[in-house]
């Protein structure tokens, strides 16, 4: 009857969501594990310069290889980081690998992820600089990505920040930029060194003149607060020349690269170089 149909779909739904919680609790005791036992990975994406000729910064991508599940992507883990608030170590961890990493490529800058909690956090300026001097790594060669999330309260502590890390030389950027309720105001408050365009303007691109006349714009717009401009997202050679010729400083994408391992970035880098200089004595010689 009806009743125990009811019944029946309440306990169908109460075992799931008991499941999902399980899941859940496995999910947050296994990422603990695996960020106290260094079994975490960064995958490093290369961004080049807009003439494609060097390659300027990378990115660091946090990766967790689960053993019985595989690769577990960080937009499920970064969340559950946040929720059970691991982020901050998490976070850390990801921040001194890099910081060591980063000698093995000695003129490229290292843009790492920055969740808000961890932003907002009361020491974390000092965790940076501290992070910074031990692994002997000049602040110039750091740039921190936050996404527009980090604007919900706490403005005035988001600000002391910035002008913190930018007094001594680290890079602040805008990630995703264009991708939520981006407000024009945040870009004249808070002093962004970097404006990274959302993924979604660049894919979306090859439809039509409003999306282009949209990425046009939020470049100009950087341009004219002297911002630098990364596209990311890049998946096309087409999409790679309409934004070099809209004047965007630096490229990132499939198209140039997947974020590779370091060891695989390091052998990118070199035939990277080795191309460009080919390149170079080609065009010496057409001349
Ligand atoms: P994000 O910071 O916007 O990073 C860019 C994402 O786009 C990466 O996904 C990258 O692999 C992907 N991507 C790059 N080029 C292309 C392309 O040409 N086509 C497509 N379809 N995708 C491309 P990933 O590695 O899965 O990271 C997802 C998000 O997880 C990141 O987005 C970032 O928000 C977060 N995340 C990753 N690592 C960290 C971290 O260490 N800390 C924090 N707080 N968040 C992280
Ligand atoms: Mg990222
Ligand atoms: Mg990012
Ligand atoms: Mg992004």
């Amino acid at each position: 009857d009806a009743k125990a149909n009811g019944r029946g779909r309440w306990s169908f739904f109460d075992n799931s969501m008991q499941e999902h919680v399980q899941t859940k609790d496995k999910m947050s005791r296994a990422l603990r594990q695996a960020i106290d036992n260094d079994a975490l990975d960064i995958a490093y994406q290369p961004q080049c310069d807009s003439s494609a000729n060097q390659i300027v910064a990378v990115e660091a991508l946090a990766r967790w290889d689960h053993p019985e599940l595989g690769a577990i992507s960080p937009s499920s883990f970064i969340p559950l980081a946040e929720e059970t608030g691991m982020i901050n170590d998490l976070g850390l961890w990801i921040l001194r690998r890099a910081c060591r990493d980063a000698h093995q490529w000695p003129d490229v800058v290292i843009s790492v992820n920055v969740s808000p909690t961890q932003f907002k956090h009361p020491r974390f300026v000092e965790t940076i600089l501290e992070t910074l001097e031990e692994y002997n790594l000049p602040p110039s060669r750091l740039e921190i990505e936050v996404t527009e999330s980090v604007f919900a309260g706490q403005a005035q502590t988001i600000l002391t920040s910035m002008r913190r890390l930018k007094d001594r030389g680290v890079k602040v950027a805008l990630d995703d930029f264009g991708s939520g309720y981006s407000s024009l105001s945040y870009l004249r408050t808070f002093p962004f060194d970097t404006l990274k365009i959302d993924r979604d303007f660049i894919s979306n691109m090859d439809q039509g003149i409003e999306a282009q006349a949209i990425l046009t714009t939020i470049i100009q717009l950087g341009q004219a607060l002297g911002m630098t401009i990364v596209a990311e997202g890049i998946e096309t050679s087409e999409q790679l020349k309409f934004l070099a010729d809209s004047g965007c400083h630096r490229m990132q994408g499939y198209y140039i690269s997947r974020p590779l391992p370091d060891n695989a970035l390091t052998a990118f880098l070199e035939d990277h170089e080795l191309n460009a200089a080919m390149q170079d004595t080609v065009n010496a010689s057409v001349q």
